[in-house]
């Protein structure tokens, strides 16, 4: 056998890539669908048209790496990673949603959030879920949907109903409705798992009224858990990796020991560190999530803490879009390194809030310190600044959570390609950033996990060996001005807070 199969279910399209023996691309495709807006602040996919896009594309990959009906049997096995905590309930006879999937960005639960915090439940639900109480997780959705799809509640009760996350229903289309199960990482960003049980928790059922009939079955995200319809790729194929994106890239970029993390580079950052076998609890309001668990027998689970920024690239989008000194994304390297600083200008991109460590969702975007003198070069610099630098107070808790001291920081994403953001990157945190040969990390992730799983790789040290350095960004800023530096970006993000309460 020559391949896996891996499918990565994202926030805008559906991806399927190939990945050969040496970790390799070896084909791709890609669909995007709709994104659906019924109201300021609502967002909701079609799983319908997950399911549709996602079978598509890996049609599409598996022809494209010359995979017809005859030699499917090269693929050893699929492995899954998804879209975090985007909600699904669907009717297990028909298998048809009940409605709309809601997206992980959706914020029609905020208030209830609200009423969660102000009824304390929030030092209760940090201790079991690891997890802040947000919109953003799944629990409060899917008590949204109960709630209010007309019959739901009674039709859950009775046994009819299924939820899951993107994972599960991957898997259900994927086997015919034959399996329900979702994966530990998956099932640590719902607000209903409880860390140290590793099972669903009867009081946070309770408290969020989710009957257990609607849960799937949590499996390792590294194990055989099915095949899939032999109908859908001309053979059955072993379904044998799951993980949510995050800790997929995670594991993609070959984090295997305590005190190893990887910082993404997207819309947002997403930073993960592996914190070994024990989950930690952060005091730097961190999230504290199950990063993958191994296969059945040696199912050792690995937990990872969590920062999120959630303007880092979309700040270059900005640029682009909004003040238009820019006409694409890569030429911001170029404005920035026009001027050698930006002339003590800082731009705090609280567009939407700030997340880790700030969590205040009033915050507003900021530009201070400008003079005559400031240019767009300046701004372009600030910005290029603000996403190393909220990814620095990202790291800095983690340093202080952890307390295991971090030695580099692996890099990914679609931002991490620009140099001058990872020398900046390297600079204000102190340690070299490295940059992986394949930025695949996510979908690699999931091949990984499904080929160790059925021996097509031997163990983690052979994945390890795999990695490559792209290249290595070392610090060269001198400790008394790295202090400095952070410390000016924290009065001007102590700027930009409560804006919007007023
Ligand atoms: P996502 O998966 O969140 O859609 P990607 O990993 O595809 O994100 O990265 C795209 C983001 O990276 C966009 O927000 C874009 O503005 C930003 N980006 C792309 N190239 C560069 C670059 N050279 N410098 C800075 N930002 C970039």
């Amino acid at each position: 056998m020559k391949y896996i199969l891996a499918l990565d279910q994202g926030t805008t399209s559906s991806r399927a890539i190939v990945f050969d023996r040496e970790g390799r691309l070896v084909a791709v495709a890609q669909r995007e669908f709709r994104q659906i807006f019924p109201q300021p602040g609502w967002v909701e996919h079609d799983a319908r048209e997950i399911w549709s896009t996602q079978h598509a594309v890996a049609l599409e990959a598996l022809k494209s790496a010359g995979a017809d009906r005859a030699n499917v049997a090269d693929f050893a096995a699929i492995g899954i990673t998804n879209q975090r905590e985007t909600t699904v309930l669907w009717d297990r006879a028909t298998g048809h949603p009940v409605a709309n999937a809601i997206v992980w960005q959706d914020r029609r639960t905020a208030q209830r959030c609200d009423q969660l915090r102000a009824q304390g439940h929030a030092a209760l639900i940090q201790r079991k879920t690891g997890l802040v109480i947000d919109a953003y997780f799944s629990g409060t959705k899917l008590e949204w949907l109960l709630d209010n799809v007309p019959g739901a509640r009674e039709r859950a009760e009775r046994g009819e109903l299924a939820f899951g996350t993107i994972d599960s229903w991957l898997v259900w289309n994927l086997t015919g409705g034959r399996v329900h199960a979702t994966d530990a990482s998956n099932a640590s960003r719902t607000m209903l798992f409880n860390l140290r049980t590793q099972d669903w928790d009867d009081e946070l059922l309770a408290l969020l009224r989710v009957p257990r009939s609607v849960l799937p079955k949590v499996v390792p995200s590294s194990g055989v858990l099915a095949e899939s319809e032999s109908s859908l790729f001309g053979a059955p194929l072993p379904i044998a990796g799951m993980a949510g994106d995050q800790q997929a890239a995670t594991f993609g970029q070959a984090c295997f020991a305590p005190g190893m993390a990887k910082n993404t580079y997207g819309t947002g950052c997403f930073m993960l560190m592996n914190t070994g076998a024990t989950p930690v609890q952060s005091r730097n309001r961190l999230l504290t999530t199950v990063g993958w668990q191994g296969p059945a027998g040696k199912d050792r689970t690995a937990y990872c803490l969590e920062g999120s920024v959630f303007m880092a690239g979309a700040t270059v989008q900005w640029l682009r879009d909004g003040l238009q000194i820019i006409q694409a994304a890569p030429e911001v390297e170029s404005l920035a390194a026009q001027v050698d600083d930006t002339g003590d200008v800082y731009l705090v991109p609280a567009f939407a809030g700030l997340g880790t460590p700030d969590w205040d969702g009033y915050a507003r975007g900021t530009l201070v310190g400008m003079t005559r003198g400031t240019g767009r070069a300046h701004i372009a610099r600030a910005a290029l600044e603000a996403v190393a630098l909220q990814s620095a107070d990202v790291f800095a808790a983690m340093t202080r959570d952890a307390r295991i001291p971090l030695k580099e920081l692996r890099v990914d994403g679609g931002a991490s390609r620009n140099n001058l953001l990872m020398q900046m990157q390297a600079d204000f945190l102190g340690v070299p950033v490295v940059r992986p040969q394949v930025t695949e990390t996510t979908a690699l992730g999931a091949a990984y996990l499904a080929g160790l799983a059925t021996g097509f790789w031997r163990d983690a040290g052979e994945i390890s060996a795999q990695w490559q350095a792209d290249r290595r960004f070392e610090p060269r800023l001198g400790e008394a001005e790295r202090v400095a530096k952070l410390a000016r970006w924290r009065e001007a993000v102590e700027r930009s807070k409560g804006w919007a309460r007023s």
